[in-house]
């Protein structure tokens, strides 16, 4: 039975385009960019070019884009780096959202365990984050601020623009310079990226997500702003990321990003948007005692997230892939882990709910037709996994 993928949020396929430009450089062009002879020249041009694509996406200078081995590595630089580099006899103070990614949640709380100050910034109901909290939590020693642009379960789109103008007024107001950093990975294929609309110091993208290589990522870093490596070695990267550049993952990740900026884009977001509002119309209407998690209006058009009342979300995603349908309880990385989301936790949902929760994200390969078979299937999937845990609707 061929499977209908419904997790582009995890990753998505490579686009076949992209991958046609990766090709070269992994057999003909295999030269080390750091090498002088022209066998090396020509993929340091690459490298270059490259460079100066995800710099024209990000409105930034292409020596401000460094390039990583994952979007976890370079949300793990962001944070590491910048504290490593601060010099100060305070304690530095890190604020971050209640809904961030395991690769911003977890370097924050090892340099908590350090003795750095952390302060979690609370989400509203919709998994928003309250303005007024943050400007509370911000004092004069706090050197970072960090916030998911486009949350990777709810699909919540945080309001970036607005945030960097608190920290300004607050930057002013306490005499200190604070650093904001946003993981923009979920964001790059749907959102604007510019990091001069946006006003932020640093922001993480990820390849896989956009329709390019598993393995690189990119972190913007401002001019001026202090960074310490992570990995020593050779010097790579302006000395920030030692070791031989991945030239065809980079090269992919540059193509993945032409697309994701170009107008046949914005065409598949019309349509994955109006799938995607038709799930979440249709579901509750077609299946009693389910609750969408996350705010309807300042969503990704591509996520839908919801909990089915008396069902473990484990058990759904389990049934459904024998059905022929990928779907997801959350985010990759913890769909191992039994213990509740966080993110949905944050929004105050019961920890009931937070274990009957599916998300289901589109792509721009998803058909209408894929939605119709899914409506005329989940409806069953979830009455017999009802009649199974013996829940009665109320
Ligand atoms: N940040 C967000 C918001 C994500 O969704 C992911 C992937 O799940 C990552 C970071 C990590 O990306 P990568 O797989 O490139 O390490």
């Amino acid at each position: 039975m061929p499977q209908v993928y419904f997790d582009y949020a995890s990753t998505t396929p490579i686009d076949l385009k992209v991958l046609g430009e990766m090709r070269p450089y992994l057999k003909k062009e295999f030269g080390n960019p750091s090498s002088v002879h022209s066998c090396g020249q020509r993929v340091a041009k690459a490298l270059q070019e490259a460079r100066k694509t995800i710099a024209e996406f990000l409105n930034c200078q292409p020596a401000e884009v460094f390039f990583t081995g994952s979007a976890t590595e370079a949300d793990n630089l962001a944070v590491l780096g910048l504290i490593r580099a601060f010099e100060s006899k305070k304690k530095p103070h890190i604020i971050i959202s209640a809904i961030e990614h395991h690769a911003i949640l977890e370097p924050c709380r090892f340099l908590e365990k350090e003795g750095v100050e952390l302060s979690i910034l609370p989400v509203d109901k919709n998994g928003i984050i309250l303005l007024s909290e943050l400007k509370k939590l911000i004092k004069s020693n706090t050197l970072l601020v960090s916030v998911i642009y486009a949350n990777n379960e709810i699909g919540t789109i945080q309001p970036i623009a607005q945030i960097s103008k608190i920290i300004k007024e607050k930057e002013q107001e306490l005499k200190t310079k604070i650093y904001f950093h946003t993981d923009a990975v979920q964001a790059a294929n749907y959102l604007d990226c510019s990091v001069k609309n946006l006003a932020v110091d640093m922001l993480t993208l990820s390849a896989h997500k956009i329709y390019g290589p598993k393995g690189v990522g990119s972190l913007y870093i401002k001019k001026g702003t202090p960074i310490q490596p992570l990995i020593f070695g050779g010097g790579q990267e302006q000395g920030l990321r030692s070791g031989t550049e991945n030239i065809a993952g980079i090269v992919g990740m540059a193509a993945a990003i032409k697309e994701a900026g170009s107008p046949k884009a914005k065409i598949y977001t019309v349509k994955v948007r109006q799938l995607r509002d038709k799930l979440i119309r249709e579901i509750p209407r077609i299946i009693p005692a389910v609750e969408l998690n996350g705010s309807l209006e300042k969503r990704l058009p591509n996520n839908v997230n919801f909990s089915f009342a008396g069902i473990e979300g484990e058990a759904l995603l389990i049934a459904l892939d024998q059905k022929g349908f990928a779907v997801s309880t959350g985010s990759a990385c913890s769909s191992h882990n039994l213990e509740s989301s966080h993110v949905l936790l944050a929004l105050g949902i019961p920890e009931e709910r937070t274990h009957s929760s599916l998300r289901i994200t589109l792509g721009k390969d998803t058909a209408a037709k894929e939605i119709e078979k899914f409506l005329k299937v989940l409806p069953k999937v979830v009455e017999r996994l009802r009649e199974i845990s013996g829940y009665k609707i109320k």
